[in-house]
């Protein structure tokens, strides 16, 4: 099966460092929340290109073995995260061919609303695809160009691409980069200065990765840009007209860390405002404020500093699940749970608790951290989310299931309240996640919150079909 969900991804790119192949597992190290089931890094030493990857975790992956097998000094990495269903390695990333443009890799974060179509005719013209990801579309692209320069190929695919993309590309004396025009997916440059005052660009989907390399970031890769780092330095061009932005606001939300700096600003600062922002609007007769860790901590942070009320971290989480887990086979109620958290029952006795979580996708996991906080002794459970109801699902990369398995789509908030079994409940407004996250100029997608979606999605039947398929 085709799968058209390419989702919850990182990328790193790096050139021209003596070690790039351990500075992309650096950054891919740093990035290791936005995709958890395969990593892989290509490089280069200008003659051929190597290739690691594999399932599982960046650390386990890349021993110093496997990055002695990877020299050179361009690399770019991928680390990835797919739904059940579809965890082959064929799909891990990046993907490397040698075409008629010579040796390139690819990878991708985000995800090719009209890669179903592009495929078809692809294959009409006789391409033959190794994986099920929307990814390789772009590399048969690239082969089909009448183009005869890397760089005019790469235009001519990028352009008949529609939807989310943000990739990094590694040729065998260069490294390009590009966003799609509606820049749905974060990219950032940095650089940094290595022996004799050479300059070395790294490209990553967060900052946080620059951060853990010790190189400086410059700005972001902007909406409809490509950036071509090679042998006569840097160059950066706009390949498509300019579209609206239509930023994932979710990164903000949820899905990038707080250290990150995405779309130009703080993630910390945005989760603080929402959760400020939430405590106006949503306030709560109670005594503290407990987030679910880690999603819930800033927006707790701002609830509390707004509110009033003291900040206890009553949930711990344990950071250390594997992938596996030996169940005992008399099944302990909401086992799922109490692996990753566990509540702290001194401080949760007795007491009225706003708990603060950044959204209710199913409601099912919130409905059991509720359960547990009150087994443990709270009075009150009343729980605090930091965006607004999610309603639709997002086509864009990120990972979230079928309108009909959203709590919020067919819920009322008192419907959910009740599901959830919390004494209240509270979502953040739409105009409230707004000012939150600066977005004065209307630059943020917030499909999942509105099902108004920034991009013609003339295949919503098949894509939803689709969706519904791989679950
Ligand atoms: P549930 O109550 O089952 O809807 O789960 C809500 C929890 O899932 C919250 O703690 C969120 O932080 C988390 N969550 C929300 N969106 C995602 C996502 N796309 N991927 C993984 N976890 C998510």
């Amino acid at each position: 099966m085709f799968d058209k969900f390419h989702e919850e991804c990182g990328v790193v790119a790096i050139y021209g460092h003596p070690e790039a192949a351990k500075l992309a597992y650096l950054g891919l190290y740093a990035l290791q929340h936005r995709g958890q089931e395969s990593a892989g890094i290509c490089t280069t030493d200008g003659a051929q290109i190597y290739s690691h990857k594999s399932m599982g975790h960046v650390a386990d992956i890349f021993t110093s073995p496997v990055l002695a097998t990877l020299p050179g000094g361009l690399a770019i990495g991928h680390t990835r995260y797919s739904t059940a269903g579809d965890t082959v390695l064929l799909n891990a990333q990046p993907f490397s061919v040698a075409c008629n443009k010579g040796r390139v890799a690819v990878a991708h974060n985000g995800n090719i609303t009209n890669a179903s179509e592009l495929r078809t005719d692809l294959e009409r013209r006789g391409a033959i695809f190794q994986a099920s990801s929307d990814t390789e579309v772009i590399l048969h692209l690239l082969a089909h160009s009448s183009e005869r320069t890397l760089a005019g190929s790469l235009r001519d695919a990028l352009l008949q691409l529609e939807g989310a993309f943000s990739l990094v590309f590694l040729a065998q004396d260069r490294v390009i980069v590009a966003r799609d025009p509606h820049g749905f997916r974060p990219l950032a440059v940095g650089e940094m200065e290595i022996s004799g005052g050479r300059k070395c660009y790294a490209f990553a989907s967060e900052t946080c990765a620059f951060d853990l390399l010790g190189a400086v970031y410059l700005n972001e890769v902007e909406p409809g840009e490509m950036i071509i780092a090679g042998p006569e330095g840097i160059t950066r061009e706009r390949y498509a007209p300019e579209q609206p932005r239509a930023q994932c606001v979710f990164e903000q939300v949820y899905f990038s860390r707080p250290d990150s700096v995405v779309f130009g600003r703080s993630v910390e600062e945005s989760r603080e405002n929402l959760g400020r922002l939430l405590a106006r609007e949503c306030p709560a007769d109670a005594d503290l404020v407990v987030p679910v860790p880690d999603s819930g901590v800033a927006a707790a942070i701002g609830y509390s500093a707004e509110s009033g009320l003291p900040f206890r971290p009553a949930l711990i989480r344990n950071h250390y699940m594997g992938r596996t887990f030996i169940e005992p086979s008399q099944a302990i109620r909401d086992f799922g749970v109490k692996l990753k958290l566990n509540p702290v029952r001194h401080l949760l006795q007795g007491q009225r608790v706003v708990l603060v979580d950044d959204s209710i996708v199913r409601g099912t996991t919130s409905r059991k951290i509720v359960r547990m906080v009150r087994q443990a002794g709270a009075r009150e459970v009343h729980l605090r989310v930091s965006c607004p109801p999610t309603v639709s699902p997002c086509f864009y990369g990120v990972d979230t299931p079928t309108r009909s398995e959203l709590i919020g789509y067919d819920h009322s908030v008192e419907e959910i309240r009740r599901f959830v079994e919390a004494d209240s409940l509270g979502y953040l407004s739409l105009g409230s996640l707004r000012k939150a996250v600066g977005d004065d100029k209307h630059e943020y997608c917030y499909a999942c919150y509105t099902g108004d979606y920034p991009t013609d999605l003339v295949n919503i039947e098949e894509l939803i079909s689709a969706r519904q398929k791989k679950r």
